[in-house]
């Protein structure tokens, strides 16, 4: 079955495309717009050696809409039953509200800080990642730079 992994993060910062790189294959819509992924789309892989159950969600985040809704306690939930979180953040934003929740919300399982859009400039407060992360990756989910990084920091949580 593999490792329970949830890819977490708020809306946009790449959660998706890192599904779509790890499936290698486009399991996710993935678009510019917040909110896409409503439902959990999930998809075994094989990172390195470790078979991996990874579960790509809407993400924790406030929202109005009452389907979008439903998608973040379904995220809230896996979360909790996740053996492994890749907590995404997006390198060339400042950290938001939204980041500051879900870093509290995983304090007691396995998690690795996946700093993806390392393509751009960066913006983020990489210190406060550094905090509350032992493990910390910079990805570019867009061209693939950094999964090497990304399957040997896993290797090392697990
Ligand atoms: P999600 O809401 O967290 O699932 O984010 P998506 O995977 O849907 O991506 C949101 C937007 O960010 C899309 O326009 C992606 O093409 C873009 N994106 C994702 N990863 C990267 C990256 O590594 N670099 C850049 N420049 N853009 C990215
Ligand atoms: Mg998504």
């Amino acid at each position: 079955e593999g490792v329970a992994t949830v890819i977490a993060g708020r809306p946009n910062v790449g959660k998706s495309t890192l599904m779509n790189l790890l499936a290698g294959c486009e399991r996710s819509i993935v678009t510019e717009y917040a909110g896409t992924t409503r439902d959990i789309v999930e998809d075994t892989v094989i990172l390195g050696d470790v078979p991996l159950c990874l579960s790509d969600t809407a993400g924790i985040h406030i929202t109005n809409d009452p389907v979008e809704k439903i998608g973040v306690d379904r995220a809230r939930g896996k979360l909790r039953e996740a053996q492994l979180v890749l907590a995404v953040f997006d390198s060339s934003q400042e950290l938001n509200e939204e980041d500051r929740e879900l870093i509290s919300a995983i304090r007691d399982s396995s998690a690795i800080a996946v700093v993806n859009k390392s393509d751009l400039p960066p913006a983020i407060d990489i210190k406060y990642i550094k905090k509350h992360f032992q493990q910390i990756v910079y990805i570019s989910a867009l061209s693939g730079d950094g999964l090497q990084e990304m399957r040997d920091a896993v290797a090392e949580v697990l």
